[in-house]
């Protein structure tokens, strides 16, 4: 009886281990949420310097055109704009999603709809073409925490 104890309890703490991660897939093709490390832009992870500020989320890596999925069951609350700037319109658009006791902003994805809910693993958009503004880039969701906090934690 008592010999199972212990591969019992490895599998338990494999299961616990497999379910810290709050982010699903969130990218075709990447299948373990592998972020952008470095490239000739920058770095992909929270905190990385940026010209006069920070880097306030963390990129995932993902190709250009590639699908962007729900990374757990969440509700849209709305599109965001990303930037202002013209010459960066080609990847301007995003969403703001809650769920998981989380507000998140996804930056770079052309999403199929700004309002309603999206169970884990459906398609939430299109991954926009960001080597057309940065050429040579690791093409990238941008993941960040509403209130801006280290979302690196939840992969
Ligand atoms: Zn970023």
């Amino acid at each position: 009886m008592m010999k199972n104890a212990a591969p019992l309890a490895a599998l338990l703490a494999l299961v616990y281990v497999c379910e810290g991660a709050t982010f699903g897939q969130l990218c075709q093709g990447n299948l373990f949420n592998t972020p952008r490390t470095s490239d000739i832009f920058g770095q992909g992870s929270y905190g990385a310097r940026r010209s006069g500020r920070t880097h306030k989320g963390l990129d995932i890596t993902c190709g250009d055109g590639s699908e962007v999925y729900a990374p757990f069951d969440l509700t849209i609350n709305r599109q965001l704009i990303v930037y202002t700037d013209p010459t960066k319109a080609a990847i301007n658009k995003g969403l703001e999603i809650r769920g998981a006791d989380l507000c998140v902003k996804l930056f770079y994805v052309d999403p199929d709809k700004s309002s309603g809910q999206v169970s884990k693993g459906q398609r939430l958009g299109i991954m926009m073409p960001m080597q057309s503004v940065y050429p040579g880039i690791t093409s990238h969701v941008h993941v960040e925490l509403c209130d801006k906090s280290d979302p690196t934690r939840y992969f």
